[in-house]
């Protein structure tokens, strides 16, 4: 029989699971505590677990994060993981230190179906769904890789290292959507990692549907990557566009205001040279979006091999972002972190080889 993996169940799945074992769901906070807020997968080292509960436990389950194949740590303290999810496959995940703040950037898919014609992800085609193991596995490893201060565990939320997630690694985390919503439960679970919803963001190209079953769900911070002003350009660089296009997807924006933690959405944007990222563009994006509280989040466009695009030149993106802020908007312009190990948004593209290889530039610690 093969054992079942706890780190697949939130606490009230997990509570189910206790019953079905015929003991006490409440047993399930205790497990949430050891296995997320500490890092225990020996139910051995459960001491507050009776001897035969433990020994029940470890005939029928199991406590398994995904193996790490690389770690990279880059000169301006980004990390990245390569994520172990089978054979030659990998997903990334990645961490960035802030003054304020450490954000990691977790995902959700092998590959990604949507083909928007700038990601190296969507390049990749689809390969598979993450398991809820492997999404909340990647919070699990950063946060074991990470826990060098002594009494970590101890420390208040606000000081702790990993104090958000965003959902921006690799796939569409709404295509992906139950398990993301269960992964999201454990982000929250005061149990686990406590995390606010406020912190936690989901990032979608555009899956309205999904994003007002998300708001009834589990209602976090809203990223949509919007990247075009206008339905033409959208249906060609963002192919969801053409079945949910931008007029729905204001709407759908604005009915998940309702519930959000936040009273505005970012709007992504990506500038990619003489596609996008003109003054007239800028306009239009405000008739666009003018029904929508919003911020914007201008992300420079970062290369990969054969994209057929280039990053837009800066007194362009300075341009685009006067027009918006112009207009009362608060707009951020992303810095480009991790350079070096190829983290940026949408670089990455999980093949071990081309990476490994690069060992001269950055500090490369094989953990496998
Ligand atoms: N699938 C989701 C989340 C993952 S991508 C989404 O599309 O929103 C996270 C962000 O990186 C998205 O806004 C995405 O459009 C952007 N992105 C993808 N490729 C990029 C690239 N080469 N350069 C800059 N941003 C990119
Ligand atoms: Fe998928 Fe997001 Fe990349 Fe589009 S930008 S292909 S939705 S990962």
């Amino acid at each position: 029989m093969s054992l079942v993996n706890l780190l697949d169940y939130d606490q009230p799945k997990l509570a189910q699971f206790f019953v079905e074992l015929g003991e006490k769901p409440f047993r399930a906070k205790q497990l949430m505590r050891w296995m997320h807020h500490f890092g225990v997968t020996d139910f051995e080292q459960m001491t507050d677990i009776a001897r035969p509960l433990r020994e029940k436990l470890a005939a029928v389950a199991e406590i398994r994060p995904p193996e790490i194949k690389v770690e990279q740590i880059s000169d301006d303290g980004t990390r990245k993981w390569l994520v172990d999810v089978g054979p030659n496959n990998g997903v990334e995940t990645v961490f960035i230190p802030e003054d304020d703040r450490g954000t990691l950037c977790v995902s959700s898919q092998v590959g990604c179906a949507l083909e928007c014609t700038f990601c190296s992800t969507g390049r990749q085609g689809f390969n598979r769904n993450l398991q809820v193991s492997e999404i909340i596995g990647q919070l699990w490893r950063a946060n074991q890789s990470l826990r060098q201060v002594d009494g970590y565990d101890m420390l208040p939320r606000s000081e702790r290292i990993i104090s958000n997630v965003v959902m921006m690694g690799m796939g569409e985390p709404l295509a992906n959507f139950d398990n993301v919503v269960t992964a999201l439960n454990i982000m929250l679970d005061d149990s686990a990692y406590g995390l606010s919803r406020r912190r936690v963001t989901v990032s979608t190209s555009g899956l309205v549907p999904a994003m007002d079953r998300l708001r009834d769900a589990c209602p976090v911070a809203l990223a949509v990557s919007l990247h075009a002003p206008n339905d033409a350009l959208r249906d060609e660089i963002v192919p969801i566009n053409k079945k949910y296009p931008l007029a729905e997807l204001m709407a759908a924006c604005i009915r998940y205001l309702e519930k959000a933690p936040r009273d505005f959405v970012t709007f992504e944007y990506v500038m990619l040279d003489g596609v996008n990222d003109t003054v007239e563009h800028a306009k239009q994006l405000l008739q666009t979006v003018k029904s929508v509280p919003c911020k914007f989040n201008l992300i420079p466009f970062n290369p990969f091999p054969n994209s057929g695009y280039a990053t837009s030149r800066p007194d362009n993106i300075r341009r685009f972002r006067d027009v918006l802020m112009q207009a009362g908007y608060v707009v951020t312009t992303r810095k480009t972190r991790g350079d070096d190990i190829d983290a940026a948004c949408g670089q990455l593209a999980g093949k071990v080889e081309d990476k490994t290889r690069r060992t001269h530039k950055f500090t490369l610690k094989a953990v496998a």
